[in-house]
């Protein structure tokens, strides 16, 4: 595989316009070569922290977006909004959105169109629930998720596919690196017929990634990066994170 790695930090509903500002500015400063670097932080703080950011490697990203191009959705985001504040990606299926705000796999697609239209990457999230994982069905769930929420017409180079368990988020749990190895290789296979040149997509492992467990995830088979939430709001520890590729 010779994709480049991908570390995204995914801010949600953090910092104020004075700390987003400075993480973003401290993330930029301690940047180095080796993985793409993506920051995702609240909507209303992309703009200063793409002035933040200034002109280096690290790139800016959103957290979700509407499908529709413009129109009466009051309180929505369109991609073209994004893509025209300087965003380079944006984040779509969080399980955070498909449990809050009933994000089917269906809209997940439309939203990930919707990205890829506007000229931006898609960063595509699927996972299982505890519940499905303990009943074995977690490989076959995020199938069905991959299968449904990827656009027709999605390429490598604007798709990443970001492999979140649901119970791994936030909890400070994470899978074995057996299993989360597993589930990247079936991950692989699937998007073989649903997404072009799928080998260079890359397959992020997201849930509790911090500095001591990032290397050993990060060198997993067919892991290209990471989507890492709570550890992306200190910038050393996201920096560390990168630093582990
Ligand atoms: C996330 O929500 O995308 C995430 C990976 O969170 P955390 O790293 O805090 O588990």
């Amino acid at each position: 595989m010779t994709v480049t790695p991908l570390i995204a930090g995914n801010w949600k509903m953090n910092t104020n316009l004075a700390s987003a500002a400075a993480l973003a500015a401290a993330v930029a400063k301690g940047a180095v070569g080796g993985a793409d670097l993506l920051v995702c932080p609240p909507f209303p703080w992309l703009s200063a922290v793409r002035a933040a950011l200034g002109t280096g490697a690290v790139a800016l990203g959103a957290q979700d977006c509407h499908p529709a191009a413009a129109g009466a959705h009051t309180g929505d985001v369109s991609a073209a909004m994004l893509a025209e504040l300087g965003c380079q990606a944006v984040i779509v299926g969080h399980s955070e959105r498909r449990a809050d705000h009933g994000e089917s796999d269906a809209l997940v697609r439309d939203k990930a169109a919707a990205a890829q239209n506007a000229g931006m990457m898609a960063v595509i999230c699927v996972g299982e629930t505890e519940a499905e994982r303990d009943d074995g069905n977690a490989l076959s769930v995020v199938a069905g998720q991959l299968a449904n929420s990827i656009p027709p017409g999605a390429r490598a180079e604007n798709t990443v596919i970001a492999y979140e368990p649901v119970w791994a988020i936030g909890s400070g749990r994470t899978p074995t690196v057996e299993d989360v190895a597993a589930m990247h290789r079936h991950m692989r296979l699937e998007i073989a017929g649903l997404v072009a040149a799928s080998r260079d997509v890359r397959l992020l492992y997201g849930g509790s990634v911090k500095p001591a467990n990032a290397a050993a995830l990060l060198a997993a088979e067919d892991v290209n990066g990471a989507l890492v939430g709570g550890a992306s709001l200190a910038a050393d520890d996201f920096l560390a994170i990168a630093a582990a590729v």
